[in-house]
């Protein structure tokens, strides 16, 4: 229930085309890695499978099913945003609850669905405690709890882990690679880090200026890189 679908899609903002035009399919269920250096579109490409961005053209499909024109809450994908786009005057379980509550689910429905996260996500102990009274690990966990409730077909991250200190930040790519095994679900993770699309990733999407330079598994990356930007990238011998 998470096979996403990208044709001919083209983004351009004013006269500059920061996507020429890519078609990409990610599969269900599967953990795509998309890295690339600071600017090449790793962002936006997200953007526009969330629906934050109207792509220019294109078309994209989300479980067999045209999904272009849907608006973003309706395309049953949850971006999960840095943790600082937490709320700090509501609690973790109101954090937790916030879209929940938005897509107006009943009480019991919501309480059933944070607890479940919360439990998935060690933060039962934390649920009456407030983002200022956490650690940054803990504050990140709310944040990907708040998307875990929505039940979605797929997770967007958008390079959740960069106002991390490295100690934390390799505790948390394993959190979250555990997250995908547990779930099943599909996830796409955006990073200019090439550590991080090594360890976590299925398959990688590399790109440069909004172009895929190849798609793989870390494996098949690191052995049979197309050209010098990805081994270069990838940090591979050719
Ligand atoms: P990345 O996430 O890989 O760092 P982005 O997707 O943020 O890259 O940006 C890709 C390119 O598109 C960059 O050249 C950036 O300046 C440009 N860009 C992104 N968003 C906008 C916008 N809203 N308006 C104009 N240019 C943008
Ligand atoms: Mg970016």
């Amino acid at each position: 229930m998470g096979r996403i679908q990208l044709k001919s899609v083209t983004k351009s903002f004013g006269d500059v085309q920061v996507i020429p035009p890519l078609d990409l399919t990610i599969e269900d269920g599967e953990f795509t890695v998309f890295v690339g250096p600071s600017g090449c579109g790793k962002s936006t490409l997200l953007r526009l499978i969330a629906g934050l961005e109207d792509m220019t053209s294109g078309t994209i499909d989300i479980d067999g099913s045209d999904a272009t024109d849907v608006p973003p809450a309706k395309r049953g994908l949850a971006m999960v945003f840095q943790s600082y786009a937490l709320y700090p005057h509501m609690t973790v379980r109101k954090n937790i609850a916030f879209p929940l509550r938005m897509a107006k689910l009943d009480q019991a429905e919501i309480d059933r669905r944070v607890e479940g996260a919360a439990s998935v996500l060690n933060l039962a102990d934390y649920l009456d405690r407030r983002p200022g009274q956490l650690s940054g690990g803990q504050r990140q966990r709310v944040a990907i709890g708040r998307a875990i409730v929505r039940e979605p077909a797929a997770f967007l991250f958008d390079e959740p882990l960069s106002n991390l200190d490295a100690a934390l930040r390799v505790g948390m790519r394993l959190e979250i690679s555990e997250l995908h095994e547990r779930l099943e679900t599909t996830m796409i993770y955006v990073t200019h880090d090439q550590v991080e699309a090594m360890t976590m990733a299925d398959k990688i999407v590399v790109l440069q200026a909004g172009v895929i330079e190849q798609v793989g598994s870390p494996l098949e990356l690191y052995r049979t890189p197309r050209n010098l930007f990805v081994a270069g990238f990838i940090g591979s011998p050719k």
